[in-house]
Formats: structure tokens, C-alpha cells, sequence
């Protein structure tokens, strides 16, 4: 069975995968609102990601016969000034989760619990992938700017990403 610290961890990480979702659903909205289809699209499927990530958590509590209580999540921003302005903080955000995600790590380390351990190797890996994919974004803004074709192009190729 879970500690109740890591329950209330776990938890509390559940709120910020879904205040995660929120946000990028919010960036997606201001990317359609902005004619950048495919950029909202990119940001879609980041929604749905971190939606997965709180389930994921979610089954783990409920595995170890823990009880998963749901936080308030606050109402996220709703404009940005530039596409490079969103992704920006998309980057920054998942800086700030994967912190979060070693700060429950080390949690499950104090609390000898293993199992949460393995489990979140799965999240640590994950992370890796959503710096990277969001600093390699940043890397095609900086080359493209925000206007011309080469942005549509730029909006062609994240309209494809997959699920
Ligand atoms: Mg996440």
C-alpha cells in the first residue's frame, strides 16, 4: 500500500499533469484563433499526452489501494504574443514538471517505496522526450520567424505530428 505522503504526492502531481492539459489546450485555442492549424493540432495532441499522464498516475494510486482525490486547477492564460512566445512556455512548463517528477522520485526514494520507482523511470524517460521535442520547436521558430511561408511550412509539418 501507498504512504500516505506518496498518495498525497501522487496526487498533487495528478492536479499538475492536468493543469498541464489545460494549458495546452488553452495554447491550442489561441493557435486556431491565430490561423495556425497545425500548431493547434501539435498543441491537441499535448493535451490528450498529459491527460494520459494524470490517468496513468491515477491507475498506479488505485493499484497500490491508494484514493485518488482531485485538486481545483486554476484557469490557465488565454493569449500569447507570439508562436515563439507559446512555445517558449511550453518548454519552460515541462522544465518546471520535470522537476516535479525528480521531487517525487526522491520521495519514493526516502519512502523505500520501489514500485513507485520503477513507475516513475517511466515518467523520468518521459520527460527527456517533452524538452526535447519542445526545444527542437523553439529551434525551427528561431530559424522560420513568425511570418512568410516558411511559418506555414513549419505549421504543415506539426499539423502531421500522431498521437
Ligand atoms: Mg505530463
Amino acid at each position: 500500500m501507498l504512504s500516505k505522503t506518496l498518495q498525497d504526492a501522487f496526487n498533487e502531481q495528478i492536479r499538475h499533469e492536468i493543469q498541464s492539459a489545460y494549458l495546452y489546450l488553452a495554447m491550442a485555442q489561441h493557435c486556431e484563433s491565430a490561423n495556425l492549424p497545425g500548431f493547434a493540432h501539435w498543441l491537441t495532441v499535448q493535451w490528450n499526452e498529459e491527460l494520459g499522464h494524470a490517468t496513468k498516475i491515477a491507475g498506479f494510486v488505485n493499484d497500490r489501494d491508494g484514493r485518488v482525490v482531485l485538486g481545483a486547477i486554476e484557469k490557465p492564460q488565454t493569449e500569447w504574443a507570439s508562436s515563439m512566445a507559446v512555445f517558449t512556455q511550453v518548454l519552460a512548463h515541462e522544465q518546471k514538471v520535470t522537476s516535479l517528477i525528480h521531487q517525487l522520485y526522491a520521495l519514493a526514494v526516502k519512502e523505500n517505496d520501489y514500485a513507485s520507482q520503477v513507475m516513475l523511470h517511466w515518467f523520468i524517460e518521459e520527460q527527456v522526450e517533452e524538452e526535447k521535442d519542445a526545444a527542437a520547436i523553439i529551434e525551427q521558430l528561431k530559424r522560420v520567424g513568425e511570418s512568410g511561408s516558411a511559418i506555414l511550412m513549419l505549421d504543415h509539418q506539426l499539423g502531421s505530428r500522431g498521437k
